[in-house]
């Protein structure tokens, strides 16, 4: 006959004896195979990381700032000037670096050390979009769900080595950007994007408040679609009241990176898959984003 307390040692499970510490537990001397699961991976994400120079994660307060767009000229001018960049796009619940690239209906194959992201005049692109079947399917997934898949997007990657890694987030503050922050402790840091209307919002200095709270350095505000630049004669008219981002970042203590003009090809491109700073190189925008990519990564 056995007693109450062998039916609960029969049902104590081997992932529990790290805690348990009851030396007569039928499951005691069991090894969790976790632990070592979890270092190797760790080691995986750490090999992975330790092969990208420096990693940049774009984010802005409030949705339709231009970050993505922000995100995408950014990789590409680095791209341009010689440097070995990838793109990755977190933005799970709504990826516009496919569309905005002209990678639509691209699928992720399999390489000897992972997953290959897409390539694109050698930019190394990856985003959830490449893992939908159709791009009006939403992704349903929670916060410990998503973290694993932002996980992956690293891990599991065969990113090779690069000079610069450019992480695109949802914006605002939540799972996406938080995953990023607590998966690449070495990030060197954060662009917050933001619009002349927009300055001013809270959203804004959440962010950038999210970054100081997380130990993640500010590695500077971009005024986006601050004036309009002439497509005819590239000459920008001040018009929103722009330049509140640079004011905005002194009060904040953080660096400004400058501001990108409203210009209209900058949409067309997006809309097209063309990158903005390869098919307009000479627009005051592209100089814009050619001048912050060199402030990012002067050091
Ligand atoms: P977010 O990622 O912040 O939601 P997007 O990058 O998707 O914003 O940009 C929103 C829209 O604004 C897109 O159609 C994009 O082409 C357009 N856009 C972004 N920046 C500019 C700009 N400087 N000039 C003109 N259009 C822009």
């Amino acid at each position: 006959m056995h007693s109450k307390e062998d039916d609960q040692k029969k049902t104590c499970e081997p992932s529990q004896c790290g805690s348990c510490g009851d030396a007569s537990c039928a499951s005691a001397g069991h090894t969790n195979p976790q632990p070592a699961a979890a270092d190797d991976t760790d080691r995986k994400l750490k090999d992975r990381l330790s092969r990208i120079r420096r990693k940049i994660i774009v984010m802005s307060g409030k949705g339709g700032v231009g970050k993505s767009t922000v995100a995408v000229n950014l990789a590409m001018s680095a791209m341009l000037s010689g440097q070995r960049v990838g793109l990755l796009d977190v933005d799970l619940h709504g990826p516009s670096i496919p569309t905005m690239l002209g990678l639509v209906g691209q699928r992720l194959e399999g390489g000897e050390n992972g997953m290959l992201p897409i390539e694109i005049g050698g930019l190394k692109v990856l985003s959830v979009g490449f893992l939908l079947n159709h791009p009006d399917d939403p992704v349903i997934w929670r916060g410990p769900m998503k973290m694993s898949v932002i996980r992956q997007f690293i891990e599991d990657v065969d990113w090779g080595d690069l000079d610069l890694l450019v992480i695109d987030v949802p914006p605002g503050t939540g799972d996406e950007p938080l995953s990023i922050c607590q998966l690449i402790p070495e990030l060197d840091g954060a662009v917050i994007v933001t619009t002349p209307q927009k300055v001013a919002a809270a959203d804004v200095r959440k962010s950038i408040n999210f970054c100081k709270e997380l130990g993640v350095t500010v590695l500077g505000v971009i005024e986006n679609m601050s004036g309009f630049a002439c497509p005819k004669c590239g000459e920008v008219t001040p018009i929103l009241r722009a330049g509140g981002g640079r004011i905005m970042a002194e009060q904040m203590h953080v660096p400004f990176l400058g501001s990108i003009p409203i210009d209209p090809l900058i949409a067309e491109s997006g809309d097209e898959g063309k990158a903005f700073v390869e098919s307009a190189a000479s627009s005051p925008a592209a100089g814009a984003f050619r001048e912050i990519v060199r402030e990012l990564t002067m050091a």
